[in-house]
């Protein structure tokens, strides 16, 4: 099944070459998807460019319609959207059709806050002076998406942009294309103009280097990895480009003798293993306190030792596969790296390579310290280390101690002990007895090299809005 880019309005790239599309549960070959050139990135720029006119000068009610017109279509079209995020990412189906919801709350929030694109009046220091603020789009906008949500990291950025009045050019990741086409044939039956929704897939660098490189692109929107967000800083210093960047975390969980054991056993596991431990919010590390440890493991390992590894297709899988090879290898890196120095293999540590299928099981560490791998780097899998820690002014201090400042969990009863770590936590996102923070009313992103700006929430829209300010003598 060979799909095709949709550039101002048309389904072009029929005579390119292809890039195949992988299932990571089966390693069958699901689909093809065009492996466009500078030129074609080129060229839906340019659409976007000339659409940018009229879209930009409709009223925000105008743009709320076509919203929640693909918002409906969406919904209607649920369980095949679901279906291909779990055909070419792995994720079992129900967390599938989860990220189809989370991903069309987006477009119904923005649908919504279009419409509250709110201006300013600043009372002036001379009598004959007026201010005024004003928000306005900020033009076209390139949006660079990862493969671990396919659906929802494209209408993260998507839905705000054109809300905003911005017209998009989206590339998303050449592993997972096939739910963003999806999305991309919604948004043309929803009827959106030709040139306001392009979609691009090809080699990275060369989108990316055009994107980065084109003045036409306004605003470059990036959802993955650190390394990545850094070049692209380094390759839009030339225009001084705009850019919104998600990039890595390495979250920690903090969780102290006076927790609820069950709210933070149900915690962790939300936390560490949706996604077979591959979101970029994902516990990475988890500190404990002496007191409440034993009872904490029981509990852990019990419930860690039901979840079912699988193609996520099947009835009952909790964990599916991992994306892929180097993902796998990365996995079994930090596990060797972990018990070579002193770890102990609590419950899983096996992996199954079937042909080029990659699942592991869910995997508890302890004796671990900050000497390993596991300790310092985004794992991407389902590998939990348990470290003791003493105090809780120790454990903000571990938790801290990181380049990446993106999510972080603390479970605790108490109000003043628990707002003490909140405060003292250099992370953007804080889920506080609570392992899945992410919701489209709040501005979720990171602090460090973590990233830059926030996306969701009132603040979500801020990203693809110039402010302008005239000041008008009477
Ligand atoms: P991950 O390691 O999670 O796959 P990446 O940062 O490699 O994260 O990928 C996230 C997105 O960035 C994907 O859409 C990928 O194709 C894209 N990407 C990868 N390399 C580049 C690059 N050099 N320039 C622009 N985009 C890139």
């Amino acid at each position: 099944m060979k799909k095709l880019n949709y550039i101002n309005g048309e389904w072009l790239g029929e005579d390119f070459e292809t890039i195949d599309v992988l299932n990571p549960a089966t390693g069958k070959v699901i689909g093809q998807i065009p492996n466009a050139t500078t030129e074609h990135t080129n060229s839906a720029i340019e659409a976007a460019h000339q659409a940018f006119l009229e879209w930009s000068k409709k009223t925000s009610n105008e743009r709320a319609t076509y919203l929640k017109k693909l918002h409906s279509l969406i919904l209607l079209n649920k369980e095949e959207l679901a279906r291909t995020i779990t055909l070419e990412m792995g994720k079992p189906l129900q967390e599938a059709r989860g990220e189809i919801d989370y991903a069309n709350s987006f477009i119904e929030w923005f649908a919504e806050e279009a419409k509250r694109i709110y201006g300013e009046t600043i009372p002036a220091s001379a009598t004959d002076k007026r201010i005024m603020v004003l928000k306005q789009p900020v033009g076209v906008v390139g949006a660079i998406t990862p493969w671990n949500f396919p659906a929802a990291m494209i209408t993260r950025k998507m839905a705000p942009a054109l809300a905003a009045g911005c017209t998009i050019v989206i590339k998303p990741s050449e592993l997972t294309p096939l739910t963003a086409v999806k999305i991309v044939e919604l948004c043309e039956e929803a009827g959106f103009p030709k040139g306001v929704v392009n979609l691009i897939t090809g080699d990275p660098k060369e989108i990316g280097k055009e994107m980065m490189g084109n003045e036409k692109v306004k605003k470059v929107t990036f959802t993955g990895s650190t390394r990545v967000g850094k070049l692209l800083m380094e390759q839009g210093a030339k225009h001084i480009k705009k850019l919104s960047l998600e990039l890595g975390g390495h979250a920690p969980i903090i969780i102290l003798d006076d927790a609820n054991v069950e709210k933070a056993v149900k915690g962790v596991i939300g936390s560490k293993f949706r996604n077979a431990g591959q979101t970029c919010i994902c516990g990475n590390r988890i500190y404990i306190q002496p007191s409440i440890y034993k009872e904490f493991m029981e509990r852990f390992i019990q419930e860690v030792e039901k979840l079912n590894v699988g193609n996520g297709l099947e009835e009952n899988v909790d964990i599916g596969p991992l994306i892929n090879e180097a993902a796998y290898f990365k996995v079994i890196s930090h596990i060797e790296d972990a018990v070579s120095k002193g770890a102990v293999v609590e419950s899983g540590g096996q992996g199954e390579e079937i042909g080029k299928t990659y699942f592991y099981k869910p995997t508890i560490l302890t004796n671990v310290n900050h000497s390993m791998l596991v300790m310092n780097e985004e794992t991407f899998g389902p590998v939990a280390p348990i470290q003791l820690v003493e105090s809780d002014e120790e454990a903000i201090e571990y938790a801290n101690n990181s380049p990446y400042g993106l999510a972080a969990y603390v479970f605790s009863e108490s109000l003043s002990r628990g707002l003490k770590v909140v405060e003292g936590l250099q992370f953007g996102i804080v889920g506080w007895n609570d392992g899945a923070p992410s919701t489209f009313q709040a501005p979720f992103g990171g602090m460090k090299e973590s990233g830059l700006g926030r996306e969701g929430g009132r603040q979500g829209l801020d990203a693809f809005l110039e402010i302008k300010y005239v000041s008008i003598g009477l």
